[in-house]
């Protein structure tokens, strides 16, 4: 039986691994659930699931929470850091599914896998901003961190049954996002609507901005970096808009070895919870002689600058990362907020990489105090300039 937390149970993924777990009640029970402000959906999952823990994010929260839940109900509700703490850690969880979004991911996930739990990782934000420090830690409890993005899930999956002395490149495939035809000068006109229409994947709205932007591309060469040891170099971004090769490997002879499926979270989700074994979960595979073709092309730097600035910080190394991440975090808060425009989140978020110094090898208090500069940061250019930070 897999006892499992869910950080971040609301969301797009959680709801997609509490579907999963529904269908398989002999594999998995769920002990902890987390959510943040969406409590009719924490209530009505509470309900379904009967979790020993559910969290939210503060006491205002807990008591909306509670008062939603019938009478009798033996879930504790907890709230605040050390409730999601405490639900990482659950005594009895063998796995978490870390699948909070943004950089909230990193201490719950961290105590989880102190905690001894194998992680089931969606949240990217963790790696990106420690990734040193969490793999680490990994390596000290001795568990695993299997990959829920799609990507890493691919890729780990190719690698599986090779040397990875042997690997040459990693390939990572990206929809293009929404505005892959269209051309950047209308990039200042763009809607939150448009931005959110993404063509491919069912995600959150944070995710979704940033296929938009393709900084989510980014993230994922650093999540890839972390996962597999590679350095950046030996990590390639391909645009393919089908979303049906869902990330390559290269072997130094010359042989590439590719996984896809339809575009459906489930599929990764299912593989990180029931690994080594695979479910039949429903998913039919692709129906190529319907699909007809499968397009490839290279990404365009100037259009979508968030991918080299990714590079950029993980290059720079030490917290260059993690104010990358916190940058882009309210980079695209503000977006969503209709104060900046679309083409304005790559340049908030390299003047803010402008103005960091990093700290090389950083512990992890001070890669938190980089991630609190940056957001801090990031506002006061948006207050001072009104967006307009780089012209
Ligand atoms: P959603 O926005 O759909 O869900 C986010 C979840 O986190 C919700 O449960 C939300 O609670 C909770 N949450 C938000 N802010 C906080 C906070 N400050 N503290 C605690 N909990 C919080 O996101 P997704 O499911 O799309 O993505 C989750 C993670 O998985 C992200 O890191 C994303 O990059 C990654 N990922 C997602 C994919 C996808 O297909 N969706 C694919 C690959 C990776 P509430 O809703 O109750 O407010
Ligand atoms: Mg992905």
């Amino acid at each position: 039986m897999n006892e499992l937390v869910i950080l971040g149970a609301t969301g797009s993924i959680g709801r997609n691994t509490l579907e999963i777990a529904e269908k398989f009640p002999d594999r998995f029970r769920v002990r902890a659930l987390t959510g943040k402000d969406n409590f009719d959906l924490l209530a009505e999952q509470v309900a379904r699931f009967s979790p020993d823990i559910a969290v939210v994010y503060d006491e205002n929260g807990a008591g909306i929470l509670q008062k939603k839940l019938p009478a009798g109900c033996r879930t504790r509700i907890l709230c605040g850091d050390e409730g999601y703490a405490a639900a990482a850690t659950h005594p009895d969880a063998t796995m978490v599914v870390s699948a909070m979004v943004g950089g909230a991911g990193l201490l719950p996930t961290l105590a989880a896998i102190e905690a001894g739990k194998d992680i089931a990782l969606a949240n990217k934000e963790t790696l990106v901003m420690a990734g040193s420090l969490v793999m680490a830690a990994a390596t000290v409890a001795g568990v695993r961190i299997l990959p829920v993005d799609s990507e890493h899930s691919a890729i780990f999956q190719c690698i599986a049954g090779n040397h990875v002395k042997d690997l040459e490149k990693i390939v990572l495939t990206a929809s293009g996002g929404p505005f892959l035809g269209r051309d950047a000068s209308g990039f200042a006109d763009i809607t939150v609507a448009d931005a959110l229409a993404h063509p491919t994947w069912q995600m959150g709205a944070k995710i979704t901005i940033d296929s938009a932007t393709m900084m989510n591309k980014g993230l994922e060469v650093i999540e890839a970096m972390h996962l597999f040891g590679m350095p950046p170099g030996a990590i390639e971004v391909l645009i393919h808009p089908q979303s049906i090769v869902h990330s390559m490997v290269a072997f130094r002879d010359g042989s590439v070895i590719a996984q896809m499926g339809i575009p459906d979270m489930k599929g990764a989700i299912a593989h990180a919870l029931s690994y080594p074994e695979r479910l039949p979960i429903g998913i039919e595979p692709p129906d190529f002689a319907a699909i007809g073709r499968l397009d490839f092309q290279a990404p365009d730097f100037a259009k979508f600058p968030c991918i080299k600035l990714a590079y950029r910080a993980c290059e720079a190394g030490g917290t260059m990362p993690a104010v990358l991440n916190a940058a882009n975090e309210i980079a695209v808060a503000f977006f969503l907020e209709k104060k900046i425009g679309f083409d304005r989140i790559p340049r908030l978020i390299e003047e803010t990489m402008h103005r960091h110094r990093i700290v090389s090898e950083p512990a992890l208090e001070e890669i938190l105090s980089a991630d609190r500069w940056a957001r801090r940061t990031a506002r006061q250019i948006v207050e001072t300039t009104g967006g307009k930070e780089t012209e």
